[in-house]
């Protein structure tokens, strides 16, 4: 790898506390010097615009609509000449993005969709950049529902118990189809903010 800045994913359920610790990542890499950029899935476009409309019961979506939006604003995420990631990570921008495909390959896989049809939709993301980590926390989806459940006034889509389990139970089954192809770094999410982030620290201390 010739680019000295990272871009980090990070994995999990919902309610396993990423986006948490994207800031507590980015705080950390920011008072060390580093540039950072912290980024979300869906992205804030039209066509992550229509994601959040289908979610929100705005607009119709299939199922499969919502696996090809997804691939889709995933690549315009790393292709966007505004604020592309590809873009920021030649300016030299740390960039930590709170999900990438593996959420696709989790996800979409719940509702019967074939996972190698999803990897084989986002191998040109894949293909254009691979984290050089992605970080899962992992978390027992009854510990997640029950943080979702204090810090929401609503619950959305994916958020029932039945369904985290299912999610929880698809990332696994991703990790193993992906193997080694990926860096991954695994997190015990059932602890509080402050360990899960002293791993994460150490972790990305010892690739930069
Ligand atoms: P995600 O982005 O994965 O959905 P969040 O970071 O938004 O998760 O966390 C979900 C909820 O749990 C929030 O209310 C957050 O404050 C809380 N939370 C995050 N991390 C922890 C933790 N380690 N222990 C307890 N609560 C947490």
């Amino acid at each position: 790898m010739d680019r000295k800045n990272l871009f980090i994913a990070f994995e999990g359920i919902d309610g396993s506390g990423k986006s948490t610790q994207v800031n507590m990542l980015s705080a950390f890499l920011t008072e060390r010097g580093h540039k950072v950029y912290t980024t979300c899935e869906p992205t804030e476009s039209k066509i992550g615009k229509m994601i959040r409309d289908i979610f929100n019961h705005r607009m119709e979506g299939d199922q499969r609509v919502i696996a090809a939006l997804f691939a889709a604003d995933r690549l315009n995420h790393l292709l966007n000449s505004e604020d592309g990631i590809l873009n920021k990570l030649e300016e030299g921008y740390t960039v930590i993005t709170d999900r990438y495909y593996f959420s696709s390959y989790a996800y979409h896989s719940v509702h019967g969709i074939d996972m190698d049809w999803i990897i084989q939709t986002n191998s040109l993301s894949a293909d254009l950049l691979r984290p050089d980590l992605n970080i899962y926390i992992d978390i027992q989806p009854e510990v997640s529902m029950e943080r979702l459940k204090k810090g929401r006034t609503h619950i959305e889509m994916y958020e029932t118990l039945e369904n985290l389990s299912k999610v929880h139970k698809k990332y696994r089954e991703a990790f193993e189809k992906i193997g080694d192809k990926e860096e991954v770094f695994y997190v015990n999410g059932d602890r509080t903010s402050s360990a899960i982030s002293a791993d994460i620290n150490k972790k990305i201390t010892s690739m930069i």
